[in-house]
């Protein structure tokens, strides 16, 4: 199996059509999705249409889970919850029952799929740190677990004497013996410095992994963002990637 395994979309139509057209460009045909569709950006119905109609698989993100009420946004930071109220009071009825059928997690061949975590989808657990990715490896059992939530790509692997390090190559291969955890990074929020939007491609038949960076009409979007009311901070990040 070929994949392009796209991430925290979060209502960015810009970011998220410039992926489509890149993933079309290389003939990949299957999509995969790890949630967090809505939230932040400006363009909920559309990113929910478009994700769905293009993905073969998409899991529920926290964001998408609060858009639906399933997730208290008190848990969410000031801005965050914001962007959610206005995000609720945008989502066509149709769009909210397709977000409301999407599971938590997803097997697709090799790979399984879950927003934030292995070990408990529903509670959101970031993985930043090494020791926070090295407990989650036996919550799937597959070779290859596709995360995001944190907005930074990157992954970590474990072989089977269980020694775990974090993968600093792009491309990587993937190598018999050994499993990973492969954050996809995000498509319409990056938050590792690098205001491009991200996805990942993965290779089954190659074994390899490769994380795509791309332009997008950044000012574009900041001010859609700005036209729709929510707050400035939320169109100030994409500039810089955080
Ligand atoms: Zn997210």
């Amino acid at each position: 199996m070929k994949a392009a395994v796209i991430s925290d979309v979060h209502s960015n139509l810009e970011a998220l059509n410039v992926v489509i057209k890149d993933i079309k460009k290389r003939r990949i045909k299957k999509i995969l999705c790890l949630g967090d569709l809505v939230g932040y950006g400006a363009d909920p119905n559309k990113c929910v249409e478009l994700c769905l109609q293009e993905s073969d698989k998409t899991v529920a993100g926290n964001h998408d889970w609060a858009a639906l009420g399933r997730t208290d946004p008190g848990t969410f930071n000031p801005v965050a919850a914001e962007a959610i109220e206005w995000t609720k009071k945008q989502l066509r009825s149709d769009n909210m029952k397709r977000l409301k059928a999407l599971q938590l997690t997803e097997s697709v061949g090799d790979v399984f799929l879950v927003h934030a975590s292995p070990q408990t989808p529903e509670i959101w657990h970031y993985l930043f740190r090494l020791e926070d990715f090295k407990k989650h490896f036996k919550f799937f059992q597959q070779q290859v677990c596709f995360i995001g939530h944190s907005h930074i790509p990157g992954a970590a692997f474990q072989d089977a004497n269980g020694y775990t390090d974090f993968i600093r190559d792009n491309p990587f291969p993937l190598i018999d013996g050994r499993r990973y955890i492969v954050n996809a990074g995000s498509v319409g929020q990056p938050r590792d410095l690098d205001p491009r939007a991200c996805y990942t491609i993965y290779d089954g038949n190659a074994k390899s992994i490769e994380f795509i960076r791309l332009d997008y009409n950044v000012p574009r979007a900041q001010q859609k963002v700005l036209d729709a009311g929510l707050p400035e901070a939320l169109a100030e990040r994409l500039l810089v990637g955080r």
